[in-house]
């Protein structure tokens, strides 16, 4: 899924390109994306309208316009992907819908699982939307994600670590791969129960997230991909299963918690013995 860095990085240039510019006529290639919270279709509701700004709420991409009771939200998912084309010619094999621009150009949303999800919903009605309304800590935030404010809540967890990053009502926007790196960042196996940590823990763990989301953030503004590339060479556990750790050479290597994958360094990463003694304990009560 697109994460925090990854929409820290493109949604401002897509508000850059899109406030302002008219939408003549929407065309829906892969309707099993669309999720149509109003009466009427796509095009019926957006054709004439102008976009005045496209932002990120949660993990979701927000469009508004002009004189339209109406918002898009989009939640990328695995593979959903904006990209403004310039030559509309040639459409890619995995377009889902494609947006005429009064510009000439043409704003694609490309998604070649189909696991993404576009709401067209009432404008400001954000409960008609799963995960739209209740948004998590927000990381990037120094006065929002201090010491205190993740102290509580990471002590009214019970679940694992892996488990408690990926819950976006608890964190804004995390996803598997930064999930991973935090945890690697702060030394903690994805396994490890929140409830287990001790303060000097949590505070490792919360330096962590802020640390690998502000590094990612940089480095894709550094390099400015393209907006529907997902740049993540420079992660250091994700997807690096049987590669050398960056730190001591161990090889990493991957666990399932409850449903997820986790990628970790076990020289790193340590499942203390400690922690599994605490769980037990709580569990079984
Ligand atoms: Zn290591």
């Amino acid at each position: 899924m697109a994460e925090r860095p990854d929409l820290e990085y493109f949604v401002p240039i897509l508000d850059r390109e899109l406030s302002r510019v008219d939408i003549v006529s929407v065309l829906v290639k892969k309707p099993v994306v669309l999720r149509m919270c109003v009466q009427g279709d796509l095009n019926t509701n957006l054709a004439g309208k102008r976009i005045t700004s496209v932002a990120r709420r949660g993990h979701f991409i927000l469009f508004s316009f002009e004189a339209a009771p109406i918002q898009v939200a989009v939640s990328p998912m695995l593979a959903g992907r904006f990209a403004i084309a310039k030559n509309a010619k040639t459409q890619p094999k995995d377009l889902a819908i494609a947006f005429t621009l009064s510009d000439g150009r043409e704003l694609r949303y490309r998604d070649d699982v189909q696991m993404g999800k576009v709401y067209v919903f009432p404008a400001g009605k954000f409960e008609f939307v799963p995960g739209l309304s209740a948004i998590g800590l927000d990381a990037l935030d120094a006065k929002v994600f201090t010491k205190k404010a993740f102290a509580t809540l990471a002590k009214s967890r019970r679940d694992q670590l892996k488990v408690f990053l990926m819950d976006k009502t608890a964190i804004d926007s995390m996803g598997n791969a930064y999930a991973d790196e935090a945890l690697f960042e702060a030394g903690l196996h994805p396994k490890t129960f929140v409830r287990s940590l001790d303060d000097e823990g949590i505070e490792r763990l919360r330096k962590g997230i802020v640390c690998v989301l502000d590094r990612a953030r940089k480095e894709l503004v550094k390099r400015a991909p393209p907006t529907d590339v997902k740049l993540r060479d420079f992660l250091k556990v994700r997807n690096r299963t049987g590669a050398p750790c960056s730190r001591c050479g161990t090889k990493i290597r991957t666990a399932g918690v409850h449903g997820h994958d986790a990628f970790f360094c076990p020289s790193c990463q340590p499942e203390t013995r400690a922690t599994s003694i605490v769980d037990w304990t709580k569990l079984s009560r």
